[in-house]
């Protein structure tokens, strides 16, 4: 407390030091000072401070002085009397751009040992000139979650046993995942892979009251997903991950288990356990994983890809660690390539500015873009998973631990409170992430449709590399700048976009060298993982770009992407004006915009690929050898008949019965499409799918279809 040389001063100072003594019983339930104290507080005090605790971490809020250029916040450990038990240290400094609503200044502070006893107090200052302490608050931080009586709640990391000292070990995460598993009815625990030294790369798949069977069922209940630590030496994120998954398989808390009860939940902790066993960014062989997401050579991320192609998580968040002293608490940034649908970034971008932002300025954790600095970082390589889940048409964000306290959090010389503030401010975020999810299920599933239904249909120019602008945050913003514009130069634009790319036998199934020794794989083995459409020709293997991730095929397969797997040669449509009477298909047939004013017959062992055409109709397929019809329309049935590879119906409009039979091999997809008229599915295997993208259909809806 700082003394004033006026009489009224020092009687205020005197009178508020009395009366916080005695208020702080109230005070440490959150209850602002006496009113007396207030009315009397010396000029420029803060006044009315709040301490609420959450885990790890706890928000002091006041009101502000006017005239403060920014706040310091002490915090000084006190015995259960709270009497002083230690020295005080300015733990934070709250400034301007820290969030978005000023008028209610809140800061997390964070950093301490969980369950021991502080005394707060925050003070303003003009410049460098410090104002007058408010009274201080005590209170109880919340310890480690879990009452250590009750089974599974007691269970600890290793993080958390040593307070910091160690990360959690690689058998001390097996042991305790397999725990967790074993004691909740609501966790199932899946191996997805393997890292190159053999760890397992495990799964928690977790819902109320329990999860989903199969990845088909998870599939059915929009999950979610957390990729807790991809850079090894990285490892905060994948703290809170642990962590959270035992709040969820034991919680009794009834909105979490609402939440559980609408959606499930996929946390990956360690993507990468021989980087993190290693304590290095990349895998055993030293490729940076987070630079593989498309092009899939290593398992880790292979393993990462085919989970996603199986459960389907329609959002996501990616867990690292930002080396920059003069970044937020929490730099996110959205899928940014523009071959991403404009959905996608804008669902993306509502649950980063609408939803985290605005949180983070309640609870006093700062959210900001990911290179706010200026530095060239959060880019549009589409290698970086940001950037290949939004071309899997999933919302999602990057999430960065600010690596260093910097100046807003100068306690931090001290390695456990770094460790501890970086972890429980990426727990925060994940639970903030599942409850934005749960609240805007139906806004998420529909830009994901829409992005299916944009990718399909094949439209627009494509991007090889090239972002989205992030727009400065109005002031006062939560972050110095947005990041670099990274607008796509000419020629990594491509105005007209082909059909299809078609392949060699050798392209396709050749060995290739660009994988960890013995573990490497083809072509066709990446792009089965990626779960895309192919079909195989006379001569070689055409992938369609009217596909769901139309965006990621050209990033891969053309020999102008900046980093290719193949250069596969571009097919260009076969017919994009009008066509007056009956067409009949041998060979391969590519119809973009087109006018076909008659049927269209597909022959056997024939290709057609349709995308943004008008037919009169009918279409018949029988024993094709693919079948793709995408954002068109037809004034007539559609009988696909025996199809020996993809059948691809997405976002049609067909006044006339859809039926769709005896196809083998590949699921056929039915997705979006409005049909007038009874919708069959008989004899295919496996059954087709529609990637939880419903059809309309005034028809009756039979058999395999029934649920379509
Ligand atoms: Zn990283």
């Amino acid at each position: 407390m700082r003394y004033r040389r006026t009489t009224a001063g020092v009687f205020s100072t005197l009178l508020a030091v009395t009366l916080a003594a005695t208020a702080l019983p109230a005070q440490a339930h959150g209850q602002p000072a006496f009113a007396a104290a207030q009315l009397r507080a010396e000029p420029n005090q803060v006044r009315d401070l709040t301490v609420v605790q959450g885990d790890g971490y706890a928000t002091l809020a006041w009101t502000p002085v006017d005239g403060a250029t920014d706040y310091q916040i002490e915090r000084t450990p006190v015995a259960d009397d709270d009497t002083v038990s230690g020295p005080s240290v300015i733990s934070g400094v709250w400034r301007p751009n820290r969030q978005v609503n000023n008028s209610s200044p809140t800061f997390a502070d964070a950093g301490f040992a969980p369950g021991s006893r502080f005394q707060w107090r925050v003070r303003a200052r003009f410049g460098t000139t410090t104002q007058p302490y408010s009274t201080p608050v005590a209170g109880t931080t919340r310890p480690h979650w879990g009452d250590p009586n009750t089974p599974g709640q007691s269970l600890r990391t290793q993080w958390e046993t040593t307070l910091g000292a160690q990360y959690t070990s690689d058998v001390n995460e097996y042991a305790y995942t397999a725990a967790v598993d074993e004691l909740s009815d609501r966790v199932r625990v899946v191996e997805i892979g393997r890292t190159i030294q053999n760890r397992p790369i495990n799964m928690f798949v977790i819902g109320y009251p329990k999860p989903p069977a199969t990845p088909e069922a998870v599939a059915a209940t929009n999950p979610l997903v957390v990729n807790c630590n991809v850079h090894g030496n990285e490892p905060g994120d994948r703290e809170a991950c642990l962590i959270m998954a035992r709040q969820l398989a034991f919680t009794d808390d009834a909105g979490t288990l609402d939440k559980l009860s609408k959606t499930t939940m996929l946390i990956v902790p360690t993507i990468n356990g021989d980087g993190r066993a290693a304590n290095s960014r990349g895998n055993s062989t030293g490729q940076d994983l987070n630079r593989d997401y498309s092009l899939i050579r290593q398992p880790e991320t292979q393993a990462f890809v085919e989970m996603v192609r199986d459960y389907r998580p329609i959002a996501s968040f990616d867990g690292h660690e930002y080396g920059n002293t003069n970044t937020g608490d929490l730099p996110m940034l959205p899928p940014r390539h523009q071959n991403v649908s404009q959905g996608i970034f804008d669902t993306s971008q509502d649950m980063i500015e609408g939803h985290m932002y605005t949180e983070g300025a309640k609870d006093g954790w700062w959210a900001c873009p990911y290179g706010c600095t200026g530095a060239g970082v959060g880019l549009s390589e589409e290698t970086i998973l940001r950037n290949t889940l939004g071309l899997k048409n999933v919302v999602n964000s990057l999430l960065e631990l600010r690596s260093s306290g910097g100046p807003t959090r100068p306690d931090e010389g001290n390695t456990a409170n770094n460790r501890r503030r970086k972890s429980y401010s990426a727990l925060w975020t994940f639970h903030q992430f599942l409850t934005y999810h749960v609240a805007n299920i139906p806004g998420i599933t529909k830009a994901r449709a829409e992005g299916i239904a944009f990718q399909s249909a094949n439209t627009g120019r494509i991007v090889f590399r090239g972002s989205r602008p992030i727009e400065a945050y109005p002031a006062p913003h939560p972050g110095e700048a947005p990041p670099p514009l990274d607008a796509p130069t000419p020629e990594r634009i491509l105005e007209q976009p082909p059909c299809a790319y078609r392949l060699t036998e050798e392209q396709y199934h050749g060995a290739r060298s660009d994988g960890p020794a013995g573990r490497q794989t083809t072509v066709a083995q990446r792009l089965a993982a990626h779960g895309w459409k192919v079909v195989k020709v006379a001569d070689g293997y055409l992938v369609p770009l009217s596909q769901p991730e139309r965006g990621l095929v050209p990033l891969l397969l053309d020999g102008q992407a900046v980093e290719g797997l193949v250069d596969g040669e571009r097919i260009a449509p076969t017919l994009t004006g009008t066509h007056n009477g009956p067409l009949t298909v041998t060979g391969v047939a590519c119809l973009a915009g087109a006018t076909v004013r008659g049927p269209i017959r597909v022959q056997p062992g024939a290709t057609l690929i349709v995308n943004g055409s008008a037919i009169s109709g009918p279409v018949n397929a029988s024993g094709a050898a693919g079948f793709v019809l995408t954002d068109s329309t037809v004034n007539g049935p559609v009988n696909v008949t025996a199809t020996r590879g993809p059948v691809v119906l997405v976002d049609n409009r067909v006044s006339g019965p859809v039926n769709v039979v005896n196809s083998a091999g590949v699921a056929p997809l039915l997705a979006g499409n409005t049909v007038s008229g009874p919708l069959g599915c008989t004899g295919n295997a496996p059954a087709p799918v529609n990637l939880e993208v419903a059809n309309s259909v005034s028809g009756p809806k039979s058999s395999q279809c029934a649920r379509l």
